[in-house]
């Protein structure tokens, strides 16, 4: 439930109400925008607070106390009607300008992942991808490099100036990736994983949250909602594609819920192509359906020399490609006006 406050209500009367909730055993949750202060109440069941609606609603203070209709809160429209910008390091992601991730699927070596940087910063990225845990579906497969890769990680964004997003993949993980990402990416198969959640819910560093590949869109934004409860609220949503019976792709990138999750949350929303579609002849165009509907940002697998890459290497683009790539996003998102963010742009 969330508890509309009259414009201009005093501070008195926001603990009174607060008060109220307090005393019926629930938390709260204050977010105090511009004209008016809301308060989200924490615990409970919404259609057990029947009493408390009436008590609260005949306070003089109160506009209204509305029972959210969605098993979320803190990610709803709801709850937050402006948008959420998420600061990464400096470069706005949700804000004015739509926002390009690339770089490796994994890190392989310090050329690779240099050569990678420089050059998708060179094309118009503005944050740098690598994976250094990375979940196999085989535990005989590669499992990433480790603690050695977010260092080379760390001496990318040193020489770049790019932020940096990787995955943890493991709650005892958190300390050691968080000293060296900009954002935490939690990946697909662990878009459920509740202790995950609540631990990187409780780090100072944005969170990505990629969609289960089987989770509907009111699951993926509860995912988010164990990350916003715990305190942390630089989240970003990321549509990477579901399963479906469609076997001529490895994903199938769900525009559709890319839109819903834009309305019915205030969070950004990240699409990601590569992992969408399985295939680097199909990554250019679905980046640009992605832009033209409404996508904050992309996060795009690059690779200098894909046949070899380590892992996804079908789905990664090579430099030449995202040099092309980048081209043509930037005439979608200036048509949609929503120009790619630059360096500069990003301060
Ligand atoms: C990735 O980004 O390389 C990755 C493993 O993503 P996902 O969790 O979406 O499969
Ligand atoms: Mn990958």
């Amino acid at each position: 439930m969330i508890v509309v406050m009259k414009a201009g209500a005093s501070q008195e009367q926001i603990d009174a109400v607060v008060e109220a909730i307090r005393k019926k055993g629930l938390r709260t949750h204050l977010s105090a925008g511009e004209e008016r202060t809301i308060v989200g109440v924490i615990g409970g069941i919404d259609f057990e607070k029947e009493d408390l609606i009436n008590h609260l609603e005949a306070m003089p203070c109160v506009e209204r106390a509305v029972p959210v209709s969605h098993p979320y809160k803190f990610a709803s429209r709801e709850w937050r009607r402006e948008k959420t910008v998420v600061n990464v390091a400096g470069v706005l992601v949700g804000g004015p300008n739509l926002v390009v991730m690339a770089g490796p699927c994994t890190v392989e070596s310090r050329e690779q992942i240099l050569e990678t940087a420089h050059a998708v910063k060179a094309a118009g990225a503005t944050i740098l991808r690598g994976g250094a845990f990375k979940p196999r579906t085989s535990p005989y497969q590669f499992q990433g490099l480790g603690k050695e890769a977010l260092e080379l990680l760390a001496e990318a964004r040193d020489q770049t100036g790019m932020p940096v997003i990787t995955e943890v993949l493991d709650t005892q993980d958190v300390p050691l990736v968080e000293e060296y990402a900009d954002i935490l990416q939690i990946g697909t198969r662990n878009m459920a994983n509740f202790a995950l959640l609540k631990r990187v819910g409780r780090s100072r560093r944005p969170v990505m949250i990629k969609r289960g590949m089987a989770s509907t869109v009111d699951e993926w934004l509860q995912a988010a909602e164990y990350v916003l409860a715990e305190g942390n609220a630089n989240v970003l949503l990321c549509e990477r594609g579901i399963r479906t019976f469609e076997p001529s792709t490895r994903n199938t990138f769900d525009v559709n819920g890319m839109i819903v999750a834009l309305s019915r949350s205030h969070l950004p929303v990240v699409a990601d192509p590569s992992q969408g579609t399985g295939r680097r002849s199909m990554v250019a165009p679905l980046s640009m359906a992605a832009v033209a509907a409404g996508a904050d940002a992309l996060i795009v697998e690059v690779h200098p020399d894909p046949v070899h890459a380590s892992t996804d290497g079908a789905q990664s683009v090579n430099i030449s490609e995202f040099q092309e790539m980048m081209v043509e996003i930037g005439r979608v998102a200036a048509a949609v006006r929503r120009p790619i963010a630059t360096a500069e742009s990003a301060g």
